[in-house]
Formats: structure tokens, sequence, C-alpha cells
């Protein structure tokens, strides 16, 4: 083959690359994620939530056996949905020794686990988006249980949702462009042990990791909302990426319309909760992250928030919410910019 030969040929195959590359930018558009936004219905969510926050599970103390039952129904929804573990890991589980959640506090707590799964990407299945809720609460106090609807076990039946729905988009095609970890985290109760064990023994290298959408508490409403639950605090958005601000704007713009409340996002709110849920353990590794939450209620960390006080209309459309803020962020071009120091 002479020279003039393979540059015609190499010009060619560059010319047909980029058309397959043009092609697939056309992937993804808005079309189809309405489609996969609407596949998340209050419904299922409310079936999950029946479950996840029943007697059965004693309150999901971290460690205990109604938290390992809670984590056994999480394990089947994914296998239900052919959504696998992590390639790299065993299986669902990512075991953290009684020593590490015990170190910090000089508690006794049992060994706990962190439950994954993994839908890997298409085009950048090194790129890591992280979706996180703590499925742990504060178990069984005084004889009564503590079942932690709202506190997290609207964020865990989230990520069932959220899952589905990017497995669905997968099979038909859609699946997402980088990859996308559905991390339930243990011991949140007890001071984020589970998603600090995760940021210091990542599966996935934290150097590719782009975000974590982290939620925790968005089935109900707080009382500077009492007139409705149309809103969300949104928390961290704008601390080390400017990106995820707009991402988050514009994706609830489009396709949800929440009101977007910033009050704690105020970086001298005496709440901090910014620093108060799992997204923390990846901020400051300096991974752009965004909290979503209800706010306080009067049930709040008590035997009362119960599954029956959830309004499902509310989780739904913040699991939704949730959801297009990780596709878009999955599915972008460029991965997040990271443009702020994070204070
Ligand atoms: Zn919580």
């Amino acid at each position: 083959m002479n020279f003039q030969m393979k540059k015609i040929i190499l010009l060619t195959s560059i010319f047909i690359l980029s058309i397959s590359c043009a092609s697939k930018k056309s992937d993804n558009t808005t079309v189809d994620i309405q489609k996969y936004i609407n596949t998340i219905s209050s419904e299922e969510l409310k079936t999950h939530l029946y479950i996840v926050a029943s007697d059965e599970m004693e309150g999901r103390e971290t460690g205990s056996e109604g938290q390992k039952k809670a984590g056994k129904y999480l394990i089947s929804q994914y296998q239900k949905n052919k959504i696998p573990h992590p390639k790299g890991a065993k299986n669902y589980y990512q075991n953290i020794p009684a020593a590490f959640l015990n170190a910090k506090r000089n508690e006794n707590l049992p060994d706990s686990e962190n439950i994954w799964a993994f839908i890997e990407g298409s085009e950048k299945p090194n790129e890591i988006v992280v979706i996180s809720a703590h499925y742990d609460h504060v178990g069984i106090k005084n004889g009564e249980i503590y079942n932690g609807a709202d506190d997290d076990g609207s964020g865990t039946v989230a990520l069932l949702e959220i899952a589905q729905a990017f497995a669905q988009a997968k099979k038909e095609g859609h699946g997402p462009k980088r990859s996308i970890l559905f991390l339930h985290v243990t011991g949140e109760e007890h001071g984020l042990h589970g998603s600090r064990f995760y940021s210091e023994n990542p599966l996935f290298p934290l150097v590719n990791t782009v975000a974590d959408v982290n939620i925790d508490m968005i089935g109900r409403r707080d009382e500077a909302h009492a007139n409705s639950n149309n809103y969300v605090y949104i928390i961290g958005s704008d601390y080390l990426s400017s990106d995820l601000y707009t991402i988050c704007e514009e994706t609830n713009k489009k396709h949800i319309n929440l009101d977007l409340d910033y009050t704690y996002n105020d970086r001298k709110d005496p709440n901090r909760f910014y620093y108060r849920s799992d997204h923390y353990n990846f901020a400051k590794n300096g991974i752009p992250s965004v909290f979503l939450f209800n706010g306080t209620h009067a049930d709040y960390h008590k035997a009362t928030d119960e599954v029956e006080k959830i309004e499902f209309d509310a989780l739904a459309k913040r699991t939704r919410y949730a959801f297009a803020i990780a596709w878009e962020i999955a599915n972008r071009e460029n991965r997040l910019i990271i443009d702020k120091d994070g204070k």
C-alpha cells in the first residue's frame, strides 16, 4: 500500500468516525429524558417505602438484623431490574468492620455494610457519577421502633427508582455515557461513617469520580413551606463547580419546576447541613456534590417519622429531579468543571 492510499483510507476512516461520533451526540436528548423521568412513579416509591420503613426492619440501626433485612430488599430490587454490583466488587456489599465504625465516637456498633449497584457508562465508563442515600436509621429506643420513613427511607427508595429509570434507558439504547454508582451508605446517623469509609476505600479512584448527588429526606415538608410541598432545599451545588449549579437550575426549569430553596446553602447558616450528610465526604475530597433535602419537621428523629406521613407526590417529584440532575451530569459532553474552592 502506498502513502497516498494510506492517506485516503485514513481520511475516510476519520470521516466515518466523525459521523458516528456526531450521531452518538444526538443520543439522550430531551425527548428521551422525559420518557425516563416519567417512569419514576409515586406508586412504586410507595410500595418500596412501605417495606423499607416497616416495623419488620426494626428502625434499620447500623449493623442490626433489621438493617440487614432492609439491605437484602434493596439488593433484591437491583437483581430484579438486572442491575449488577460494580465490576471489581465481589457482590452488592462493601463490608465495613466494626473497628472503623467505632473509632471516632467510641461506640459499640457491629460490622455493617454499604450497598452498591452499578450501571456502566457507554462512552466514558471510567468516569463515575455517585448517587447516594443512607439506609441506616436509629433503630429501637425504649421499645419504640423508629422507622425513619423520611430519614432516610425516602432517599433509599428514591435510589431504587432512579436506578430503574437508568436501567430502562440503557435497555432501550440510551444508557448513560458515564458510569453510575448507586451507593446506599450505612452508619450515617452515627457520624457519616459509611460514606467516609467509601471515600477512604473507594472502589473507583476519587479523581475519576465526577460528582455526588446525595438524597437525605425528601418525602415531607417543613414549617417554612406549610402551604406547598413543591420545593426542595438545594445545598452545596455551587461550592465546587459552577457547572453543577447551572445544571441543577436548568434541569429544574426544563423538566421539573420545583421551587429551589437555597436557605441552607448559605455558608453562615447555623444548621450547617452542608456538613451533615453523606455528600460531605465526597465534597471534602474536591468532588462536586449536591444535597437534596426537605428540611426538618416535628417528626425528625422521632418514632413518629412514619410512612403514613410521607407525601408521595413530593417524593416522586424530588426523585425525578435527582434523576434528571444525574442524567445531565452523566450524559453531558464534558465532565463538571471544578472552579471553586469548596468554601
Ligand atoms: Zn438522614
